[in-house]
C-alpha cells in the first residue's frame, strides 16, 4: 500500500481538472448485478432493455475480469455544472448532453487521456473504464446515490460525471459513502418525473424514462407517454431540476462558446424545421445517440415540445 502514491494520484486528478478523486479496492460489484436482475424481475415488459444492460455490465461487475493485474480503482468526478447554458436550451435538451465531455468541441474533451498519461508517468499500469461508474463513485467515497438514482457530489450536486480507471497498485482505499444524501421524506424527484419512470425512490423503469424515449426507444412512442414527454427533445432533467440537493449547485461561471455558436439551431422551432444537412453538420456532431440518418426523430421530438408548450401537459398518474 502506498499512501504517498495515492496522494500523488489525487494531486494529478486536481491538476487535470477533476473536482474530486477517490480510491476503491478492485472487488466485484455484486450488489450492482443483483440490482439489475431485480429490475428485470420487477419490470418484465422492459426485460430486454435490462438484459442488454446486464450483457454490457456483466464483465464490468468484476474489475479484474480479463485484467487480473488490477489491484485498485481510481474514481474521478468531473463537474459540468459551471457552464453558461445558452438561452432557449434549458428544459429541452438535458444538461449532461449539452456539456458532454466526449464532444470534440468541448474544452475538456481530452481530460481522461491526459489523466491516463499522468498515471502512466507515475509508473502505473492503467486502463480507463470497465466498472459501473456510480457504484464505483460510492465505493471510492466521492459520490452518493440519490433517490432519483443519480450520483451526487457533496459540493456539486448531480451535475457531474464519474470517470474510472483500473490500476495495478495496491492503494489505500477511501471510506465508502453508502448513506443517502436525501433529506427524510423528500419525494420531489418522484413527483417531478413526467412519465412515472421513477416509480419509487431508487427505482427507475428504463422504458418509461424520457431520456430513453427521446433518443433510444425503437419505433413510435405510445401516445400516452408521448404527450407526457412535454418540452423535452433530447434527454430530461426534471428529476434533477426538482432536487433540493441541486439548489445553487449550477453556477454559470464559464462560457460554452462551442454551444453558443450552435444554439440558434437548437431551439425547438429551429429543430422542428431543420434540414437534413443542418442535422448532419451541426446537431449530430454535438448529440450522437440518434443515428445520422434519422433527423426525423429530432424534428418529431421538437414538434411535440412546441405543441406541448402551447397546450399544457397531462400529469403522470
Ligand atoms: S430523467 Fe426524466 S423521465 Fe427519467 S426518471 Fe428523471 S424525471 Fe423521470
Ligand atoms: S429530490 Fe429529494 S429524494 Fe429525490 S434525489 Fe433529490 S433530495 Fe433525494
Amino acid at each position: 500500500m502506498s499512501p504517498d502514491l495515492a496522494q500523488r494520484i489525487k494531486a494529478l486528478a486536481a491538476e487535470t481538472g477533476y473536482a474530486a478523486c477517490g480510491i476503491a479496492p478492485a472487488r466485484p460489484f455484486e450488489t450492482f448485478r443483483r440490482a439489475v436482475l431485480a429490475r428485470m424481475a420487477r419490470f418484465p415488459e422492459a426485460a430486454g432493455l435490462y438484459r442488454d444492460l446486464l450483457a454490457r455490465a456483466d464483465p464490468r461487475a468484476d474489475p479484474r475480469a480479463g485484467a487480473p493485474w488490477v489491484r485498485s480503482l481510481v474514481v474521478c468526478v468531473r463537474r459540468y455544472g459551471r457552464y453558461r447554458v445558452p438561452p432557449g436550451l434549458a428544459g429541452h435538451i438535458g444538461r449532461s448532453y449539452l456539456f458532454d465531455r466526449r464532444c470534440r468541441a468541448c474544452p475538456e474533451h481530452d481530460m481522461p487521456s491526459r489523466f491516463t498519461a499522468g498515471l502512466r508517468a507515475l509508473g502505473l499500469r492503467a486502463r480507463r473504464g470497465g466498472v459501473p461508474e456510480r457504484w464505483a463513485g460510492a465505493l471510492a467515497g466521492v459520490t452518493r446515490f440519490g433517490r432519483n438514482c443519480f450520483a451526487f457530489s457533496p459540493a456539486h450536486g448531480s451535475w457531474i460525471n464519474i470517470e474510472t480507471w483500473r490500476v495495478d497498485a495496491e492503494l489505500p482505499p477511501d471510506r465508502p459513502t453508502v448513506s443517502s444524501p436525501c433529506p427524510p421524506g423528500c419525494r420531489a424527484c418522484v413527483e417531478a418525473c413526467p412519465t412515472g419512470a421513477l416509480v419509487a425512490p431508487y427505482v427507475v423503469r428504463m422504458d418509461r424514462c424520457v431520456a430513453y424515449l427521446t433518443y433510444g426507444a425503437p419505433g413510435p412512442v405510445p401516445d400516452e407517454l408521448w404527450k407526457r414527454m412535454g418540452p423535452w427533445i433530447y434527454g430530461c432533467d426534471a428529476c434533477q431540476e426538482a432536487c433540493p440537493l441541486n439548489r445553487g449547485r449550477w453556477e454559470e461561471t464559464e462560457a460554452a462558446p462551442w454551444l453558443e455558436r450552435a444554439a440558434p439551431l437548437l431551439a425547438p422551432r429551429a429543430l422542428a424545421g431543420m434540414s437534413d444537412d443542418t442535422y448532419r453538420a451541426v446537431v449530430h456532431p454535438l448529440f450522437w445517440y440518434i443515428p445520422p440518418d434519422n433527423p426525423q426523430r429530432w424534428r418529431r421530438n421538437a414538434a411535440r415540445a412546441l405543441k406541448n408548450a402551447e397546450c399544457g401537459l397531462p400529469k403522470a398518474e
